[in-house]
């Protein structure tokens, strides 16, 4: 196995005994940006949610670096959708960096320069110098995203999972996050984005994870993104039915 790969083996998760994820395996790597594609209720979240330890599973191993990941760990952050984020919670944005540092102390260590250099790093690598002392609900939609990124950042994770972190932003701030993704990657972090819009999945991601429940394909974009393996990732089987003039 690759020494900086993230493995997962055979991952199935049910809510209420519904599976949700049928045994997902697949691997990818530090410095890759790689795409969650699937329609609605295909199991991106879940499977996010997975790799942070905020869903149990029902079976399956995951390995990052060689080692077993079990429940959450610094190494690995989750940036939820905007919509299940608690915008009014009061905390500025350095407040809400310096929590991605906490996570990083054990009990027996006090915040110290070491962190407050972080923080500071993890801020001005995000642009937000002029905006550390603001609230965070006084934030744009950009400016939010780049808030949590900054947290990811200083809590020196070094796989970032985002949950459709390009929904709800204008086109300037969509380009902007484009540039922070593609900077991401190239200092080695493995991006994995849960994704909507398929017309920038080329421009933007070096890797497709295709999921419909269970793994339709996984890896290179330009050999794994082909209309056929689209087409059987989208249709559900509902559609398939009406296709057949099966009544439903
Ligand atoms: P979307 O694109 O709509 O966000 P998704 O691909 O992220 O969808 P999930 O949110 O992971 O999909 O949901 C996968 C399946 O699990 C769906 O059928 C959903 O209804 C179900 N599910 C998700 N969360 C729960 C929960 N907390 N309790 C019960 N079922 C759930």
């Amino acid at each position: 196995m690759h020494s900086h790969a993230l493995q997962l083996q055979n991952i199935t998760v049910s809510y209420a005994r519904i599976p949700a994820l049928h045994h997902i395996s697949f691997e990818v790597c530090c410095g890759q940006c790689v795409a969650l594609l699937g329609p609605n209720g295909a199991g991106k979240t879940t499977l996010l949610k997975t790799l942070a330890g905020l869903v149990e599973r029902e079976s399956g191993t995951i390995h990052f670096h060689g080692r077993e990941v079990r429940g959450a760990t610094p190494d690995i952050a989750y940036l939820p959708q905007r919509g299940q984020i608690d915008w009014d919670f009061p905390t500025t944005v350095r407040g809400l960096v310096e929590m991605g540092r906490y996570l990083r102390l054990g009990w027996w260590r006090t915040y110290g320069e070491k962190d407050k250099l972080a923080v500071d790093s993890a801020i001005a690598a995000m642009n937000l110098e002029s905006l550390q002392e603001r609230q965070i609900s006084a934030l744009s939609g950009g400016q939010q995203q780049r808030a949590f990124l900054a947290r990811a950042l200083a809590q020196e994770a070094h796989v970032l999972l985002l949950d459709e972190p390009f929904t709800g932003l204008d086109k300037p701030s969509q380009d902007n996050l484009k540039l922070t993704l593609r900077q991401l990657r190239g200092q080695g972090k493995l991006l994995i984005v849960s994704h909507h819009d398929l017309a920038s999945v080329r421009e933007i991601f070096d890797r497709v994870v295709l999921l419909n429940g269970e793994l339709i394909a996984a890896g290179e974009t330009a050999g794994v993104f082909t209309e056929e393996n689209i087409h059987r990732t989208y249709e559900t089987r509902v559609f398939a039915a009406v296709d057949h003039g099966v009544a439903i």
